[in-house]
């Protein structure tokens, strides 16, 4: 039983088979699944609802991306539209990525602050997306007031993870972790305070060895799984169990 922290299944690259990727993700061991609302257009939004509806075990995620924070007059509305559904568990993944910068940076700053605060106002944990921006990512993390969520797909350094852990923040681990060069990655998978850890696919991207460069899915989290395990010298059931407690507090997901 492991809960997939990070998935979008609603992306067009599950299209065709999305049912079969769910009964996959059943097959392998995957009980709960948090799956990401990014795009906002009709289609989108209307699978996202489909799939909350249809699975008790899928619970759901909404935010601007940082990529399309150039966007927000057109999207916050959808936002707001999309958070008012039944099993929205989280507000995300917002945050900065000054990797792509396919939105201005004052632009990403600012539509990131005001999803923090909106967050705040509903009371939901947050899902962060950081990329080569993790220092202005925790500071404004920090000047919200934020306490409650999660750094999804970690990437940054071991003195970043303290400073996530200290805000009283979550890691996620995902596939990359599985990478033979992964060192830093590996390092903080091993060091994490156990209940502070979560494990994801961020399907369909970020496959992990041995599908790497395939289509990644709910089914392959197992992989990361595993990879913990070996770094911890735990079980990959004990790492499964323990992550998977780790999110259904965070998300406050109570019954089965
Ligand atoms: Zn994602």
């Amino acid at each position: 039983m492991i809960f997939d922290s990070h998935a979008h299944l609603t992306d067009p690259q599950f299209k065709k088979d999305r049912a079969q990727v769910i009964e996959n993700a059943l097959t392998h061991g995957v009980s709960q699944i948090l799956t990401v609302c990014s795009f906002f257009t009709e289609r989108e939004t209307e699978d996202f609802a489909t799939l909350l509806e249809h699975h008790d075990f899928i619970f759901g995620s909404a935010g601007i991306h940082p990529h399309d924070a150039k966007q927000w007059d057109k999207l916050w509305p959808r936002l707001e539209k999309t958070l008012q559904m039944e099993k929205i568990v989280a507000l995300g993944e917002i945050g900065l990525d000054y990797h792509y910068n396919n939105s201005p940076r004052e632009t990403q700053k600012e539509v990131f602050r005001q999803q923090l605060k909106l967050a705040n106002t509903r009371e939901l944990p947050v899902v962060i997306h950081s990329r080569e921006a993790m220092e202005e990512t925790l500071d404004i993390l920090h000047s919200e007031g934020i306490n409650s969520g999660v750094i999804h797909c970690f990437s940054g350094s071991e003195d970043e993870m303290k400073v996530c852990l200290n805000l009283g923040l979550h890691i996620s681990v995902a596939g990359p972790v599985t990478f033979t060069k992964a060192s830093t990655l590996q390092r903080i998978a091993q060091t994490v305070p156990l209940d502070k850890l979560l494990v994801e696919t961020d399907c369909p991207y970020l496959a992990p060895q041995p599908v790497r460069g395939k289509r990644n899915e709910p089914a392959f989290v197992r992989y990361v799984v595993e990879k913990i395990g070996q770094l911890r010298g735990m079980a990959p059931e004990q790492v499964a169990e323990i992550t998977t407690q780790n999110a259904r507090r965070l998300f406050g997901i109570t019954g089965s």
